[in-house]
């Protein structure tokens, strides 16, 4: 085993959505590219926001997913708890680290004297940067302060770093052009290379608030490092939040892991990913339909491409080739329309290889969408089965179930009114319709060739065409111009079903006409 260890760190304040279940997948990937460990690790260091219901829930998805851990608050682990709400004191012997250090100070700054600095720097048009003003606060008023019971909150005190006792060997001196020397902070992104900051735009930043909590920054690194973790694969938005990372490690002293700072997925009109173009929970994903598979290779294929363009692997092969060197910067495309494709592609291979999976999903996508009562009984599942059949290729996600095949399921149809308009309109229609209901009355046996047969000679004893028969029947047994075979869709459908609902086309042919 290699000791690569990448970490998925959710925040159970709400569902995965893709853009994390993407991230989460990455890190998965590369681990178990390089045979390392994965760590689950629950940052609900926001108590007003973080629930148990969503913790679970993010174990759901991430399974359903596919991804597994090696570590985790469920599984266990050598480098545990695995819940940041459960290390309080880990994160207080690390702030002890701090001040004993002398890399961080108690800031007494009240919200209204942090406001004002705010408000003042606003007016001055410049960025705010909290003033130090705790860092040379003088004692006596600090005793007072303590004396009043005033809980500080804990800063890093950034401006230490400029004594080379301090920055040594890692912090970089550098002189832009025409400008000072100065110090950067260098990371070397496995993506996107060298990412300088320079040490003097970074305020002392708070640690830990004055109720004893550690922020986000302070308590990942804690956490990054004590559970040893060596890769953070993460989206690029927490990319300002390296440099802060890396001088608290260095204050600690402690080595940074590697860092590779994802890009940020976009729809296709290349804005942040939105509701509109696909960002929704992976479990919406899931209820439409979308297999684990499918999202596994379409997340792969997002920011990595491999060389050859094939587009479909199987996630064993994902693991054997998935090169963290070959993912590009440019922020990748999340295309719906490919997606569907992709799962279309998957669906197919199910339908093959395990059609009682299909029927199954299905089976679910009918119950929530109200076409079905409840799960199936045993002939229902049966009846699913074979609509499953019949719409074949079709189904590509959820909504194609409705797309094509609602009517399976509805006493009559829902009639798409453009569909009538051009179909079930005048005596010609309901003179097919009428013929039509002749011929299935008597064929025998009931069968999609049998139909087929009788309905062509019977159209051609009329010298009517084929088209102009089909047409009006489809719309009137589905309500709709799309959809399956129609000799098919009728042996499924039943005799008895067939003949009413071309009684009621006729019926709907003629209302057509009568005038509103
Ligand atoms: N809990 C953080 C998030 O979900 C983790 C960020 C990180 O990967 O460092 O954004």
């Amino acid at each position: 085993m290699s000791s690569v260890r990448t970490r998925i760190p959710p925040s159970p304040t709400g569902y995965l959505h893709v853009g994390n279940a993407w991230a989460a997948f990455f890190n998965w990937l590369f681990a178990r590219r390089h045979g390392g460990r994965v760590v689950l690790r629950i940052e609900d260091t926001d108590p007003t926001r973080s629930s148990p219901e969503y913790e679970r829930a993010i174990y759901e998805d991430l399974r359903w997913l596919g991804m597994d851990w090696d570590e985790g608050p469920d599984v266990g682990g050598p480098y545990g708890p695995y819940r940041q709400s459960e290390r309080t004191e880990l994160y207080r012997e690390a702030a002890e680290a701090l001040l004993r250090a002398g890399a961080a100070y108690p800031c007494y700054c009240t919200p209204e004297e942090i406001e004002q600095e705010r408000q003042r720097a606003l007016a001055e048009r410049r960025p705010y940067r909290y003033s130090g003003r705790c860092r040379t606060r003088p004692e006596q008023e600090i005793r007072a302060l303590r004396a009043a019971g005033v809980r500080p909150a804990l800063r890093l005190d950034v401006g230490r770093f400029h004594d080379p006792a301090w920055s040594s060997g890692w912090l970089e001196r550098r002189r832009e052009e025409g400008g000072p020397e100065r110090l950067y902070v260098v990371v070397h992104d496995l993506i996107r290379g060298e990412v300088a900051f320079a040490l003097d735009e970074l305020d002392d930043f708070i640690v830990v608030r004055s109720d004893g909590t550690a922020l986000y920054n302070f308590a990942n690194v804690v956490d990054d490092h004590g559970m040893r973790i060596t890769h953070v694969l993460r989206a690029v938005e927490h990319l300002s939040n390296t440099p802060r990372q890396v001088l608290l490690y260095r204050a600690l002293g402690w080595e940074p892991p590697q860092f590779a700072h994802l890009p940020v997925l976009v729809g296709p009109d290349r804005r942040k990913l939105s509701k509109r173009h696909g960002d929704a929970a992976l479990r919406e994903y899931r209820d439409e339909l979308f297999l684990p598979e499918a999202l596994r290779n379409f997340f792969a294929l997002m920011a990595w491409y491999p060389e050859d363009g094939r587009e479909i692997f199987s996630t064993e092969e994902l693991v054997r080739r998935f090169d963290l060197s070959q993912v590009g910067r440019a922020s990748p495309v999340f295309d719906r329309q490919k997606l569907v494709w992709m799962n279309g592609e998957y669906m197919r291979r199910a339908l093959r290889e395990d059609p009682e999976r299909v029927v199954e999903l299905v089976a679910g996508y009918l119950v929530r969408h109200g076409l079905l009562p409840g799960p199936p009984t045993s002939d229902q599942r049966v009846y699913v089965r074979r609509v499953v059949e019949v719409l074949g290729e079709r189904i590509k996600e959820g909504s194609d179930v409705l797309r094509y095949g609602d009517f399976f399921f509805l006493d009559l149809p829902r009639y798409d009114p453009q569909a009538v308009e051009a179909y079930l309109r005048g005596e010609q229609a309901a003179a097919v319709l009428r013929l039509a209901r002749e011929v299935v009355q008597v064929v025998e046996p009931y069968r999609a060739d049998t139909l087929e047969g009788a309905l062509r000679s019977a159209a051609a004893e009329r010298g009517l065409s084929m088209r102009a028969m089909v047409h009006p029947v489809r719309v009137a047994l589905t309500g709709k111009t799309v959809g399956p075979g129609l000799f098919e869709l009728m042996e499924l459908l039943g005799r008895e079903q067939v003949l009413r609902r071309l009684e009621y086309g006729e019926l709907l042919c003629r209302s057509a006409q009568a005038p509103v």
